[in-house]
Parts: structure tokens; sequence; C-alpha cells
């Protein structure tokens, strides 16, 4: 039978202070060339070896080869301009300057398949490999061609379907599609947004994810959910159509959230990655605390059905504080199993 609560992580890991700015979301790199290439697969094994030492069971490349998680992608796909960027509002939250749609856009190359071939030659554990999901991609970026989300939604989930087909062939066991966009455009979430994701997903053998999250634990992110009230009930709007739709897994925010753990039932019958580790906070849980979250989705979720999990990624976070949760996470899950093979 296979291990109960198998742990991993929303994401991104942080990045070693030789590769980039600790602590900073979209840092620039530190090398160039061929020095950048070998500092990032460096990187990934030293990631991936943090996640072994902690004892996560399904790992991830920690997003090492990545500035972001939506604009690395984005980068290098045509019919986007990077130099001409606009200011525009994200998540109807905080404004950043993006790059531009210029023209149809399309997948010249494979974008991160070479980066999912190195950590598959690493370790014979399952791996878990994230991108972004269409709506976020759209919300991450100035259309100034199709003059419509939804159309360029589906043209992104055509693109991202060939990448996660290849992604399958280097031997990915998850694709997770992160689309913290879900949580903010209720409407068109259920109008089209879910739609583009099976779309995204489309054909896979593999098992396929989505993350919905409250973002990282940036100043932006933690002033909106100071507005949201003590019960945060945002994924009560998506949840139903998730519940229906072809994704196998889905990845939500628990840990020190306002999230009513009940919102979960609505899931039924699918893979629930609760998150049981906060990333807005330095403090490390304790592995009781961790094992309290889980005992309380477990409630709502069949245990064979729960993956214990990082709230959201963890790149701003320091590497000793990250190594600290990880263990946590671990040491949670295992007080949690023991309970339940007793
Ligand atoms: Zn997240």
């Amino acid at each position: 039978m296979a291990k109960l609560l198998p742990t991993s992580t929303a994401g991104s890991l942080p990045k070693p202070s030789w590769l980039a700015q600790p602590e900073t979301l979209w840092s620039p790199w530190k090398l160039q060339g061929e020095e950048l290439t070998e500092g990032k697969q460096d990187a990934l094994r030293v990631a991936l070896n943090d996640q072994r030492v902690a004892g996560i069971d399904i790992v991830s490349d920690g997003e090492q080869t990545r500035q972001h998680f939506v604009t690395t992608f984005i980068e290098h796909l045509d019919g986007v301009d990077f130099e001409k960027r606009e200011t525009v509002r994200i998540r109807n939250r905080y404004d950043a300057s993006v790059p531009t749609v210029v023209g149809a856009v399309s997948r010249p190359e494979p974008v991160f398949v070479e980066d999912a071939k190195f950590l598959r030659a690493q370790t014979d554990q399952p791996i878990k490999w994230a991108l972004p999901g269409p709506m976020t991609m759209i919300d991450t970026l100035y259309d100034g061609h199709y003059k419509s989300r939804e159309k360029l939604a589906w043209e992104f989930a055509t693109i991202l379907n060939q990448e996660a087909r290849e992604l399958q062939a280097a031997g990915v066991d998850i694709i997770q599609f992160d689309e913290p966009a879900f949580n903010v455009f209720f409407d068109e979430v259920n109008d089209w947004g879910i739609a583009a994701l099976e779309r995204a997903a489309e054909g896979l053998t593999c098992e396929t994810a989505v993350h919905i999250c409250y973002g990282y634990g940036i100043k932006a992110n933690t002033d909106w959910k100071k507005t949201l009230g003590h019960e945060w009930r945002q994924y009560e709007a998506v949840f139903p159509k998730l519940q229906t739709s072809s994704i196998d897994i889905v990845s939500l925010e628990c840990q020190h959230s306002h999230v009513p753990m009940d919102l979960i039932e609505l899931l039924r019958g699918k893979k629930v990655m609760v998150g049981a580790i906060d990333v807005a906070t330095g403090a490390i849980e304790t592995p009781e605390e961790v094992a309290d979250v889980l005992r309380k989705a477990l409630q709502f979720v069949d245990d064979d059905k729960l993956y214990p999990c990082t709230n959201c990624g963890m790149a701003p976070l320091s590497r000793n504080v990250a190594q600290g949760k990880l263990a946590a996470l671990s040491a949670g899950a295992e007080i949690v199993r023991r309970e339940l093979s007793a």
C-alpha cells in the first residue's frame, strides 16, 4: 500500500545567495552564461537535497531555474515583448510592471523540459512540476493584441498543454498548475477559467493538480488578507466546479489562514493538498501544529486523499526558515500517520 499522507511543497524554495538576492521575488541572477546554467543546476541539486533531508515525499525543483513562477514561462514565448512594459494591477490587488502581448503567442521550444529531465535524473522519488495556469498568466501581463482575457487564456492553455505533455514524457509524476487568480476572479473562473485549465491538462495520463492560494507572504498579500474578514470563503465560489473537473488534485492554503476547513467537503472525491505550513511568517511551526491542521482536514477528506503541503511557495523566506518548515511538515505528517495506523 502506498504511504499515507505523502508530503510536498507548493513549489518554490529559497535560492542560494550566490545565485540570487535572498528573500527577494523577481531577483536578478548573480551569474551569467554558462556559469548561470551550472549555478541553476547546482541550486536545484541543493533544493532537492534539502527536501530529501527533511523527509519530503514528493519532491520538486524548488523553482531554482526560474526568476518567477509566471514571468519565466512567458519569457520563453513568442508574441510577448519583454522590453515593452506596462504597469497593471495584478490579482486586483497590487501594481506590477509586466510585459506586453504584441502578437500571436506561441512556444517556439520547450521551456522547462530540460530542467525536468535533470531533476528526474537526480532522484527516484515522485516529482511534481509547477506551471502557471492560463488565467494567472493573462493576469500577469498587458494584452495589446487579443484584447480579450478569455481568448488569450485559451491560447495559453494550448501552449501549456504542449509543455505539460513533454514534462510528462520527461518523467514528471504530477503536473501542477498555479492559479492564484482563481481566488480573485470568481465569475471568470466559472465561465471559462476551469475550462481553460482542463484544456491545459487535456490528454495527460500523469496526475494533475491545481494550486489555489492567497499568495506569497509579501506585504501586498498580507495587507489584502486583513481585508477579507475572519472567515475566508473565496474557495466556496470555485470548488463546486473544480469538483466536477478533470483535475485530480486541489492544493490549497490552511495553516494560520481563515479558510473554514469544511469547504474541503465541496471537493469530495478529489485528492487535496492541504497547506499546513504558513509562508507569511518566519516562525517555524511545531510538528504538533502541523498535525493539528491535518487532523482537522481529515474530518472532511479521506486519509488516502490527503497530501500535506505548504500554503504557497517559500521563495521569499530565508533558507534556514524554509528548511525548518520542511522538517516540521514532515514530522507533523508522521505524527498523524502513526495515529492513523494505531
Ligand atoms: Zn501559492
